[in-house]
């Protein structure tokens, strides 16, 4: 790679917020994506504990097996290729489906909502409209998915006024994909009250599954459905914030926001 390559590939990097999440090796969003390491040629989960790459040498991806299809081999230390707590971030997906989506804005910044026939399938929020949309491809790489602003226009409208007061029922139906327990966790999200929060632990005790508080972390963390899915009201048991996929500022401002309300 040329210079100008690699120093232009090194500030997409250092500008897409899964870095930062690998440079703390944050553990909270294991399963909700990958990164490869070009000098190495190996991938690894956000937390692994090997040394931090050079930024011009990662890249990033949704799943293992994308990692895999792009030439990389599976990290010794951090085994990336074994499902660990049942996070698979995009189980559920339908090779072929067709999948709708909309990008816009909202108090948060850039807004992306995905439709499948049963309902909202992805609420993604960040600073870049574009990046949004690599997101949501890398979360449904088998599916067909169509840009329709127009037809999405209500639905836009709908989230972008919803992120504004979360406390209130989303009228859409929501169609999120996860494993099977990852829709138990996301399930008792949704029991979480507005203006309340609960522990990693308690969620997991909640769910029937008390020693799976890491797990639980990890489920938050691939919601795909950002503030419809409440994972922003799942906090650590010392009532840190802990992690966020959508950025903590923002989870700051939705619990300062909810308690307000
Ligand atoms: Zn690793």
């Amino acid at each position: 790679m040329h210079a100008l390559d690699q120093q232009r590939h090194a500030i997409r990097t250092l500008g897409d917020p899964r870095w930062a999440r690998i440079v703390v090796r944050d553990p909270t969003v294991d399963g909700a994506f990958y990164y490869s390491v070009k000098s190495t040629g190996v991938y690894c989960r956000p937390s692994c504990a090997a040394r931090l790459p050079r930024p011009e040498n990662v890249d990033f991806h949704a799943t293992p097996a994308s990692a895999e299809r792009a030439g990389f081999r599976p990290c010794k230390r951090c085994r990336p290729d074994q499902a660990r707590d049942g996070a698979q971030p995009i189980a559920g997906a339908h090779a072929g489906e067709r999948i709708r989506f909309a990008t816009g804005t909202c108090i948060f910044g850039s807004v992306l909502v995905a439709r499948s026939a049963e309902g909202l399938c992805a609420i993604l929020i960040g600073d870049d409209a574009d990046v949004l949309a690599q997101d949501l491809q890398h979360r449904f790489p088998a599916s067909k998915l169509s840009r329709d602003n127009e037809g999405l226009s209500h639905e836009i409208a709908e989230v972008a006024a919803f992120v504004e007061a979360p406390g209130a029922d989303i009228k859409l139906p929501l169609d999120p994909r996860g494993t099977d327990f990852q829709q138990r966790v996301w399930r008792a999200l949704r029991d979480i009250e507005a203006g309340t929060t609960a522990s990693y632990v308690q969620i997991a005790q909640r769910i029937g599954a008390p020693a799976s508080a890491r797990a639980v972390a990890g489920a938050c963390a691939a919601n795909p459905l950002a503030v419809a899915i409440p994972c922003h009201r799942a906090v650590r048991s010392d009532g840190g914030l802990s992690g966020y996929r959508w950025g903590p500022e923002r989870k700051r401002a939705l619990l300062e926001r909810e308690a307000r309300a």
